[in-house]
């Protein structure tokens, strides 16, 4: 059984047939999923679709790429109060993204902190999205570090096995999407391998960049999971069946579900 821990659900080509979206990815053996959010309605989306089936979980916050966009004092507050809502597991997608330049790195900053800051007062963990900024987003986390626990994900991550060691030593799980079974990805493999077992998670990242062999499919949705799931048992030499257990068991442990 798998645990895809990060899952756009409330995204307008799942939203609408999230139903046999989650049927499918149950008949392929994805048992739970946490849907992210990425702004306000997006989160509300995502809680919505929660009290609708029993293992989906949510994850609430303000993407760095539309931070922008927002006013924290009126959106920060409804943020807030959904992380208190039962089936809320994690704070997020937060992060940084020097790729797209949507918005000043000052401002992404702000955002990511008041993120983290979160995360110290409910104990949730932070769902980290890094696009373009491995050196900073790894610093800003050892500086918050001085301030409280990091609990967290590193989620989709595509980054170095010395950022992973980093953010290993901080505490935190690296998740790998569907980059991680393309053709090129051999030295991203290389850094799933060195991942301890207890620390692996597993997720589509859906709807964006379905895994090989189905890399042509759209959009991703988490049925699909079990191919990043079968590239990575490879690289760890074990089963599916003993992958699946191993990241469903952190999956569960991150997000106290
Ligand atoms: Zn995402």
């Amino acid at each position: 059984m798998y645990f895809d821990t990060h899952a756009h659900l409330d995204n307008q080509q799942l939203s609408p047939i999230v139903e046999q979206v989650v049927q499918r990815a149950a008949a392929a053996g994805v048992s739970r999923m946490t849907a992210i959010g990425t702004d306000v309605p997006t989160s509300v989306r995502c809680v919505e679709i929660t009290e609708q089936f029993e293992h989906v979980y949510a994850a609430v916050g303000i993407h760095p790429t539309v931070c922008q966009n927002f006013v924290a004092d009126e959106v920060w507050p409804a943020i807030v109060e959904m992380a208190s809502h039962p089936k809320v597991v994690a704070i997020g997608e937060t992060g940084l993204d020097l790729h797209w330049e949507t918005s000043t790195f000052e401002l992404q900053k702000n955002w990511f902190q008041r993120h983290i800051d979160l995360s110290f007062e409910t104990g949730l963990p932070l769902v980290v999205h890094m696009r373009d900024c491995e050196t900073e987003i790894v610093t800003m986390l050892e500086q918050a570090a001085v301030a409280g626990r990091i609990i967290g994900i590193m989620h989709s991550f595509t980054g170095s096995a010395e950022t992973a060691r980093r953010c290993l030593k901080l505490g935190m799980y690296i998740s790998f999407a569907g980059m991680v079974t393309f053709k090129k990805s051999d030295e991203l493999r290389s850094v799933a391998a060195s991942i301890p077992d207890d620390r692996l998670l597993i997720e589509t990242d859906a709807p964006y960049l379905s895994p090989h062999p189905l890399r042509s499919k759209r959009p991703n949705e988490p049925s699909y999971l079990v191919h990043t799931a079968a590239c990575l048992a490879d690289v760890k030499n074990i089963s599916p069946e003993r992958l699946g257990a191993i990241t469903t068991a952190n999956a569960r442990r991150v997000f106290q579900c």
